[in-house]
């Protein structure tokens, strides 16, 4: 592992464009339960199921009830970790680019990134239904299952569901930035959620490193991704991080 963290440093610091794909699993440290793998979020029901688009229209007091109340608490409550601060922190010293992020957590900005796709939308906003309008999600009243709006339409996550469509101007821009990369960094996702699981594909065609950081193998690993460093994501960049630091210290670069 320490050999790989040296590696990872050193072929960050070797990198022109460096990229950062991120899911569930980043959020981890921050109490918010991923959707797969151990610990998996919400065991009494299926999240692909009542996170379905299809759910939300048929029974919308139900996926309000089951999953949408959950998660705003968990999401309330959630401040970025170690992972999060790390790629911040990469990113103010000038060796990370854009964070493409499959989470709906806030927590990439909220630890100082700036240049952030949120791929699957945000939580942070709530939107009609109906007349579309977009409110912040604090700003609800939630003394009424579900929410409404002024115009009776029900208010949903602005985020996308199971059976929807990434917004086409955020798949391209996600698409574009991996294709110009030179290593892209995949922590803490599955990579089975589709069209999201093609960005490594994107960045090794175009001739990239690909380097995953998460607790289990993916079936990115050993196909696509050059190397695994398995572990917690904020103990990983971390290491990552003062691996860095020490790097170019060593070579008189300026943090
Ligand atoms: P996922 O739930 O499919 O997979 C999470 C991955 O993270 C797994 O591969 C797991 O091994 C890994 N992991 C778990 N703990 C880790 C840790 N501490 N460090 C590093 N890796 C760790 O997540 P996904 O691939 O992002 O897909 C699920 C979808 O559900 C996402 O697209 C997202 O929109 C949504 N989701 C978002 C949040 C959030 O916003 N925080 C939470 C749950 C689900
Ligand atoms: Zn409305």
């Amino acid at each position: 592992m320490n050999a790989l963290i040296e590696k990872a440093a050193r072929d960050i610091v070797d990198a022109g464009r460096v990229v950062a794909l991120t899911g569930a699993g980043i959020s981890v440290e921050s109490g918010i339960p991923p959707f797969r793998g151990k610990g998996g979020l919400w065991e009494k029901f299926d999240p692909m199921e009542v996170g379905h688009i299809s759910a939300l229209l048929r029974d919308p007091v139900k996926v309000w009830n089951a999953l949408f109340l959950e998660l705003g608490r968990k999401l309330k409550s959630a401040e970025p970790n170690a992972a999060h601060i790390c790629l911040a922190g990469l990113e103010r010293r000038g060796k990370l680019g854009t964070v493409i992020t499959q989470n709906i957590d806030g927590l990439h900005q909220k630890a100082g990134s700036t240049d952030v796709i949120e791929f699957h939308g945000t939580f942070a906003w709530q939107r009609c239904m109906v007349c579309d309008i977009r409110v912040p999600s604090e700003t609800l009243d939630l003394s009424r299952i579900p929410p409404r709006c002024d115009c009776g339409g029900v208010y949903r996550p602005d985020c996308v569901l199971f059976g929807e469509r990434i917004p086409p101007g955020d798949l391209q821009r996600a698409e574009a930035v991996a294709a110009r990369c030179d290593l892209l960094l995949v922590t803490g996702t599955s990579a089975v959620v589709q069209p999201a699981a093609m960005i490594p594909f994107v960045a090794r065609d175009n001739g990239a490193r690909v380097i995953e950081i998460n607790t289990e193998q993916t079936p990115l690993t050993g196909r696509v991704s050059d190397y695994l460093i398995r572990g917690q994501a904020g103990k990983v960049l971390s290491a990552i991080v003062d691996a860095l630091d020490r790097i170019s210290e060593k070579a008189g670069y300026k943090r």
